[in-house]
């Protein structure tokens, strides 16, 4: 079985084809610029021999011509044997797993559009267009939230009036599911234990960042909250602040509500604090002896080690500590900062394999360190296509 793995964003779609169960790809790719009148679409086949992908500049404008784009530069794909995965960010209390896409499920991604309006719509604009293109296909969404859907009420609930989580749905959801299932189930293999007998603390450090605490395979707390801008510190979105600064802003008149939004999403963050959000540069700078750069680094490393402290206490027990995403995959100075100091925890580096650089699964710790310390590369694209496998294999054999 093919399953084609698309991430609709609002201006790109990335996409990648595995066939199924043994999970090879055979192609992947990104389409960007979309809305925009110069767009890319940029494909590689890894069935054909071709070292570099092929890409084009052309004016793409929206979603649907953007898969269009896609499907030509996939070739000719069965229409039997195909599924389409899509990943959705906000599954709201309303999904714990991944659905079957019919017009009941679109209509409720729809109507989570308000908890996720940067998200969602996006997400949708794919389905939508997949649908229209291919109704014959079953197409499957997989949901950042799902994962996150075991959190215990003393997780998720904030200390508000009830009556906002009830009717409004105002709770922690907590994102990044589709890459700690996945990173879960690579550390648990390399571990040799089962999920369920799995306590993780999960770093997915990107441009967006998030700690997940796993007790015995389920999300017990995360980071994130209602939206995905909680917690640590992130490119450009701020994490944690006193929310009573809101308050002090919105009152002083400065900002409305447009202006809050631009502030905490685009302005704050690593972006906010040295005026960069790329952390190739920023550490570049802070060798340089750049101040500014200095202190973001320091206060992300600070960020980062308060959440372990924090979710080794909710845990008790934990046998591993994984690093994933573009920063937990590659910046070694970033996880040393982070861990340094933490021997109390039963966590220590080995300096020498925390410096070297591969893009597979790794051990970092030292031979002295009690909680295994590892670096997992984040699949979302593969954990969506697993995910869309075996739901529709489940729901064709019933
Ligand atoms: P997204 O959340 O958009 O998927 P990524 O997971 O790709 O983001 O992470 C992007 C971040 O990873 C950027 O800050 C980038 O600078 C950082 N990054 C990527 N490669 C490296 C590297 N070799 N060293 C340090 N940071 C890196």
């Amino acid at each position: 079985m093919l399953i084609l793995a698309l991430n609709s964003g609002s201006s790109s779609i990335k996409y990648r084809l595995l066939r199924m169960p043994d999970g090879t790809t055979l192609a992947g790719g990104l389409v960007e610029g979309i809305g925009e009148s110069t767009g890319r679409c940029t494909c590689r086949r890894h069935d054909d021999g071709a070292e570099a992908p092929s890409s084009r500049t052309l004016s793409i404008a929206d979603h649907r011509q953007g898969l269009a784009l896609i499907f030509d530069g996939l070739g000719a794909l069965p229409g039997q044997g195909l599924a389409v995965g899509h990943r959705v960010v906000h599954g709201g209390s309303l999904f714990d797993a991944a659905a079957l896409i019919d017009d009941r499920v679109t209509a409720q991604i729809a109507a989570l559009q308000s908890l996720a309006p940067l998200h969602n719509p996006p997400n949708l604009l794919g389905i939508q267009a997949c649908r229209a293109l291919w109704p014959q296909v079953p197409q499957v969404a997989v949901f950042d939230t799902a994962f996150h859907q075991t959190l215990p009420p003393h997780a998720y609930h904030y200390a508000l009036p009830r009556r906002l989580c009830d009717e409004q749905g105002v709770r922690r959801y907590g994102f990044h599911g589709i890459s700690v299932q996945s990173a879960l189930q690579r550390a648990a293999a390399h571990l040799g234990k089962a999920p369920e007998h799995t306590n993780l603390i999960v770093l997915h450090l990107g441009n967006g960042a998030s700690v997940t605490a796993i007790q015995a395979g389920r999300s017990v707390d995360t980071s994130m909250g209602m939206t995905p801008l909680a917690g640590l510190m992130m490119g450009s979105r701020c994490g944690d602040v006193d929310p009573g600064l809101l308050l002090h802003l919105l009152q002083q008149g400065e900002l409305d509500a447009d202006g809050l939004a631009d502030l905490l999403t685009r302005r704050s963050g690593f972006n906010g604090v040295c005026g960069d959000n790329d952390l190739r540069r920023i550490l570049a700078r802070a060798e340089q002896g750049d101040a500014a750069a200095q202190l973001a680094l320091d206060m992300y490393a600070h960020q980062i080690k308060k959440y372990i402290g924090a979710y080794c206490a909710v845990l008790g027990r934990v046998d591993a500590l994984v690093f994933t995403g573009g920063i937990g995959e590659n910046a070694a100075p970033v996880r040393a900062a982070a861990l340094q100091g933490l021997e109390m925890l039963g966590m220590a580096l080995d300096a020498r394999k925390n410096a070297a650089a591969s893009a597979e699964l790794r051990a970092i710790h030292a031979a002295s360190s009690r909680v295994e310390v590892l670096v997992i590369p984040a699949d979302e694209e593969r954990e969506v296509a697993e995910q869309t496998y075996r739901l529709v294999t489940t729901v064709s054999c019933c």
